[in-house]
């Protein structure tokens, strides 16, 4: 385990003030937030692709349409999420608490966990940039269904459960490695970004695209940039601040604060 970085309070009181005078906060979350729910990040010291580099090779999208064996197991790994028994922490809690203060203009997310929208935050302000592991799609006729009633089938002894309209191929409704992203929610990110007077950005390393493009983005129309995370990201000497440590600590304090 990473040691527990210890926060700095000077730069905590300065970033208060910040979200304190703003009026259109724009949240960039990563798996980081999600942690705490119990859900294991990506990259990080205990990340699913740190211990399994495999992993990250086999959830490109090529691998999903081709080999029957790895929709089999994504399956399996959909069936046995840890997400469905998660709850949402203080640190989604405390974005909601921006938005009942009239401050929030969106939660721009990487995660598929669905945590945002239980936590309470509205789905009007949530654009889930790499989807929602909530619904299934069909890859033929584009139909959406909820993913439990696609499990229903699986955990009833259906391993690669076809289109109940067309017989196609079913995918969780998140975007894989090598699939694009939804222009809509693509242009709703970049109006968000470009309208924010802060972006905070939680728990992601703002290492892939478009979410790396966003800190930028914001910046270049006048907003402050915040990072909170617990390890170094890729716009940390860009950033006006950098609040390192438990993001479920940080994100209360920034939000009771103002
Ligand atoms: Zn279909």
């Amino acid at each position: 385990m990473a040691e527990t970085p210890v926060i700095d309070q000077a730069a905590l009181s300065t970033v208060q003030s910040w979200v304190r005078a703003a009026g259109a906060i724009v949240v960039l979350t990563g798996a980081g937030i999600s942690t705490d729910s119990g859900i294991p990040d990506f990259r990080g010291p205990n990340g699913v692709w740190t211990k399994n580099p495999k992993a990250e090779r086999t959830s490109h999208i090529d691998h999903y349409v081709s080999d029957p064996e790895v929709r089999r197991l994504s399956w399996q790994q959909r069936l046995h999420h840890p997400a469905w028994e998660a709850e949402p922490n203080a640190g989604h809690q405390a974005i909601v608490e921006l938005e009942r203060q009239g401050k929030l203009l969106a939660v721009l997310t990487q995660n598929i966990d669905g945590l945002h929208e239980a936590a309470g935050t509205s789905p009007e302000l949530l654009v889930e940039l790499h989807g929602t592991m909530r619904d299934v799609v069909c890859m033929d006729c584009g139909e959406r269904a909820p993913m439990q009633r696609a499990l229903d089938r699986v955990r009833a002894g259906e391993e690669d459960p076809p289109c109940r309209t067309c017989g196609g191929m079913l995918k969780s409704a998140t975007v894989s490695f090598g699939q694009s992203l939804d222009v809509d929610d693509l242009e709703r990110a970049d109006c968000a970004a470009r309208a924010a007077d802060l972006l905070v950005a939680v728990g992601t390393t703002l290492t892939v695209y478009p979410v790396a493009d966003l800190p930028r983005i914001a910046q270049a129309a006048g907003a402050r940039l915040v990072i909170v995370n617990g390890e170094p990201t890729a716009y940390d000497s860009r950033a006006d601040a950098v609040l390192r440590g438990p993001i479920c600590d940080i994100l209360p304090a920034l939000v009771d604060a103002s």
